[in-house]
């Protein structure tokens, strides 16, 4: 049994309350660890260790806070194994997704940040006999609340801006998938981050979590999650007016035209359906494809996931591996009734699927496809965030974009077209902060990134990011 700790002033220390969670393999069902149960004790602690590390992190020479930060993004390569076998034992993913997306793109987050802090720059105006410029000042310490679908990327993904724009951190990866951001730590010391620039407090989010939130010492906090978890903290830091970035939840629609290249649309909305089990905040959950293209494209898409082998995440062949826990294998299961009670047709899937051996009590999902639902139901409006689609035809373009802006959501949307006309127009159209044509998720870290309407408020990525773990002052200077 692993005994994961908290990470504060650059040492792993128990909970102050002694008390641990139990925390599951979801490819067995099995109990594999215990974190910590931490509270407003712990969190006051790693905020006043952040507090006293904070002057000087700030002040340290760019090159130098760069190299230490370079320093972490290599050390997550040379654990990329070690990494990458934590991140599937805790999640269920695939041992392949955890080896070349998520670890690899950890490494990234804090290789991206490191060189960008050097170019960071601000503005300058100039009038007749007056020079105004903007200030960029870190905020001090700052707290990041990261989900459990992709748990070191995008627990990193908070962590290496915060730390590039010289700030101190309180981070606080989910209970479900704490695993990653504990042996983070680790690679910061070898790092030689100063102690208490980078602290992680696990536990549930309501607890350790919501204690981030209401410290008075933390300044701004990034969350991404649920919209329903975003609500309440946005709750919370409303009225200490603390400064906010919100990733939520999504109903992406990927929306699909007869002229579309084809066999690259076919292959890449199989990655966009299932990745990751369908746990991606920004796979394409509702598929709409033209009329003249519907059941050619209803057919090899059925057939191709039926195909895909859901097995042991462990063995590089599974292309789906476990759903990430029992609550939410029961919820993905009971959407699926929910479709079928909404009148929907299973084409495929539509069930959990049982395993032998040691996976007996894992939690599998066969990859599920409906058809037949209308946009008003509960299926088609609320997050799954599982292994599981639903196609609809289409006839027009202003049907296509009715179809995709219809939901309270609006994080990304994938069109398929060559017709330039169109695109320019969906582009535009479409109530989403991310849009991608004839590709997903194709990232440069350099964009801006982040939802409208119920999938959040605020942008990560690039300058962005610096942007909003910065202070800005205008000074003004006469002379
Ligand atoms: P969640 O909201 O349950 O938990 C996310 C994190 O917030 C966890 O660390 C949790 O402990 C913490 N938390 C929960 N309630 C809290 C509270 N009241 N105060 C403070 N912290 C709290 O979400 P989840 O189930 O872990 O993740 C899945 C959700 O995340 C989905 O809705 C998905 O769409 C969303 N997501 C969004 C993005 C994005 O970029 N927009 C990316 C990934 C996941």
């Amino acid at each position: 049994m692993i005994t994961i700790q908290n990470y504060i002033n650059g040492q792993y220390v128990p909970p102050a309350g002694g008390h641990y969670l139990d925390n599951y393999n979801p490819a067995t069902g099995a109990v594999y660890s215990q974190i910590p149960d931490s509270g407003p004790e712990d969190v006051d602690t790693a905020v006043q260790a952040a507090a006293a590390a904070f002057p000087a992190w700030a002040a340290m020479p760019l090159e130098q806070r760069h190299d230490i930060l370079r320093g972490i993004s290599d050390g997550i390569l040379v654990h990329l194994d070690r990494l990458a076998e934590a991140e599937s034992l805790d999640s269920g993913k695939t041992i392949t997704t955890a080896r070349t997306v998520d670890i690899p793109r950890a490494a990234l987050n804090f290789k991206f940040f490191a060189t960008a802090l050097l170019h960071f720059a601000s503005e300058s105006y100039h009038i007749p006999g007056a020079l105004s410029y903007t200030l960029r000042q870190p905020l001090g310490v700052v707290g990041g609340i990261s989900p459990w679908n992709l748990p070191l990327y995008l627990f990193t993904w908070k962590v290496a801006p915060a730390l590039a724009a010289g700030n101190c951190v309180v981070g606080k990866p989910s209970e479900v998938t704490p695993y990653t951001a504990g042996l983070l730590g680790e690679i910061c010391t070898a790092a030689g981050l100063p102690p208490g620039v980078f602290n992680v407090v696990h536990g549930l989010g309501p607890r350790a979590g919501e204690a981030i939130v209401r410290h008075p010492q933390v300044k701004a906090v990034s969350f991404t999650g649920s919209t329903r978890a975003g609500a309440d903290i946005a709750r919370i830091a409303a009225p200490m007016f603390k400064k906010l970035s919100l990733e939520l939840g999504g109903k992406n629609p990927n929306v699909i035209f007869a002229d579309c290249d084809y066999d690259h649309m076919l292959q890449t909305t199989l990655a966009s359906s299932f990745n990751n089990q369908g746990q991606i905040c920004l796979c394409g959950s509702r598929i709409y494809v033209e009329r003249p293209l519907y059941e050619k494209f209803k057919q090899d898409f059925v057939a191709a996931v039926k195909a895909m082998r859901v097995g042991d995440p462990a063995d590089p062949g599974s292309r789906l591996g476990a759903v990430v826990s029992k609550m939410h294998f029961d919820k993905v299961l009971s959407y699926i009734e929910l479709a079928k009670q909404e009148g929907g047709t299973v084409l495929c899937g539509g069930h959990a699927l049982a395993m032998s051996g040691r996976l007996a009590g894992g939690w599998y999902i066969a990859p599920t496809v409906v058809e037949g639902l209308p946009i008003q139901c509960r299926t088609n409006q609320e997050e799954i965030f599982g292994p599981v689609v639903t196609i609809q035809p289409f006839d027009t373009d202003d049907e296509a974009l009715a179809l995709a802006n219809g939901v309270p959501y609006g994080l990304s949307a994938t069109l398929w077209t060559n017709h330039l006309r169109r695109t320019q127009r969906f582009a535009a159209e479409l109530q989403a902060g991310i849009v991608w044509v004839n590709c997903w998720l194709l990232r440069d870290l350099r964009t801006p990134f982040g939802g409208v309407k119920q999938s959040g408020v605020g942008r990560e990525g690039g300058w962005e990011a610096l942007r909003f773990f910065t202070e800005t002052k205008n000074v003004t200077i006469a002379g």
